[in-house]
């Protein structure tokens, strides 16, 4: 049947908001998410309770930015969601989020390093941090798109994490995924400095990844 008004989308954006609240991934109202169909994008309005949220509140977009339907403003963000979609024809859902670990790296503007086989999850050797913009400007768009060159995730520098996949469930899976490492990163540390992979032995993984979980 068709679904003219994306309400399946809506509803899956507002489902990966709910896991974001259930799980505490990001505090309060923090973080933003987004799907895209075509040329349309999908994402969490500004400042609103994910647990408040109904479907028509999902506020509908351009990539180009304008507002197609929706009663909130869209998540000020909504630049960097669009840069994203527009540089990464592959991306089809985006998750944004402060979580807590991911967050205290990027204060310190440091990057994940290939400490761990599972860096390579987000499609490459590391996991960059982007360098710091004001929020929702599209300065941090463009600092995201760069971060994300070659991969599905980075850090954002004094401010927090992104990741996309090809639905917002992938990104919302791959968020999860980046909180790990930064946590395990950041015990790891209170140690001392982990020996890294090699450049080689990432590529390697970064391959497996490609077929890892995939049936058939
Ligand atoms: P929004 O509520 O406008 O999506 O902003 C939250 C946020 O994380 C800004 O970076
Ligand atoms: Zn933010």
């Amino acid at each position: 049947m068709a679904d003219a008004d994306a309400s399946w989308l809506r509803q899956r954006v507002i489902d990966a908001a709910l896991d974001l609240t259930r799980t505490g991934l990001s505090p309060n109202m923090s973080g933003n998410f987004s799907a895209r169909d075509g040329g349309r994008v999908f994402i969490t309005p500004s400042g609103i309770a994910y647990t408040d949220l109904l479907p028509g509140d999902i506020v509908e977009m351009t990539l180009e930015g304008e507002v197609l339907s929706g009663a909130a403003a869209p998540s000020s963000e909504w630049r960097m969601h669009c840069a994203i979609y527009e540089a990464f024809p592959e991306a089809g859902g985006i998750v944004h989020a402060h979580s807590d670990f991911a967050t205290a790296l990027a204060v310190m503007k440091r990057e994940i390093p290939p400490f761990h086989y599972m860096v390579a999850v987000a499609g490459g050797r590391n996991i960059r941090c982007a360098p710091y913009a004001t929020f929702g400007s599209a300065e941090l768009g463009q600092h995201a798109v760069a971060a994300l060159e070659g991969r599905r995730a980075c850090l954002l520098a004094h401010h927090g994490q992104i990741a996309f996949g090809e639905s917002v469930e992938a990104a919302l899976h791959l968020a999860h995924e980046v909180e790990t490492l930064s946590a395990q990163y950041w015990r790891a540390l209170q140690l001392g400095e982990p020996d890294l992979l090699s450049d080689a032995e990432m590529a390697v993984n970064v391959e497996k990844f490609k077929s890892y979980g995939r049936r058939g």
